[in-house]
């Protein structure tokens, strides 16, 4: 009997897939867009680190982590660079992106302030796929949840794909900052795994069908061939 209860252990830990089974995401082109950079730094209520910066940080860090998956990682900008709204939307569509996702922090006059949110622009484009990511960050970073909002954005509203603008946590909140400031990195990575969660989440969904607009991902492609 005992024989036959290991037998069957081993045969479910061989065929239970893993926790970091991710070939959904392989070949997929994602998007990635750090918000503001360049004369724009963003919110620049922390100390020694200004919001485009650390948006950046987090955006590298994210797609480090969907390209070990096989995705196709596009970023609006790698450097400190002034980028126009529509500089993103056609970066993104002349991209061909699946995806877009505007990594921000947000900021309050108040240090005390909180939470995390998620910002849509069409309701059919990008409602499902922003509470999509949105519910990975407000279940896993520790702080309140904002919610989603609609938020007229012309990065949203002018690109083809889902689009959401994630405000994954305050900067001006002193707990914030000081974790983002220590020089380990490890709250921006806990941020880019969060978003890592969520896209992951919205490509693992099955394909909508016929007439279900903006009910998930297409139809996955594999690794383009070469
Ligand atoms: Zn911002």
């Amino acid at each position: 009997m005992r024989k036959i209860l290991l037998g069957l252990l081993i045969l479910l830990f061989i065929f239970t897939p893993t926790a970091n089974s991710t070939s959904h995401l392989d070949g997929r082109i994602i998007i990635l867009d750090p918000g503001h950079g360049g004369s724009d730094p963003g919110s620049t209520s922390c100390q020694g680190l200004t919001e485009a910066d650390a948006n950046l940080e987090i955006a590298l860090l994210l797609k480090t982590k969907l390209e070990q998956s096989g995705a196709d990682v596009r970023m609006t900008r790698e450097t400190d660079e002034t980028l126009s709204n529509k500089d993103r939307y056609d970066f993104a569509n002349n991209n061909n992106g699946e995806i877009l996702v505007s990594v921000h922090l947000n900021g309050s006059t108040n240090p005390d302030t909180n939470g995390t949110q998620g910002l849509y622009g069409k309701k059919n484009k990008d409602q499902k796929f922003t509470q999509v990511l949105h519910q990975r960050l407000a279940s896993e970073l520790g702080v309140p949840d904002l919610g989603i909002t609609n938020f007229a954005s012309g990065v949203l509203l002018k690109s083809n794909m889902p689009a959401t603008i994630q405000e994954t946590v305050f900067i001006s909140n002193s707990d914030e900052c000081a974790k983002l400031t220590n020089g380990t990195g490890v709250r921006q990575q806990e941020i880019a795994d969060s978003l890592y969660n969520g896209i992951s989440d919205w490509f693992s969904q099955p394909p909508p069908s016929d007439g279900d607009s903006g009910g998930g991902p297409p139809p996955g492609k594999g690794k383009p061939q070469k």
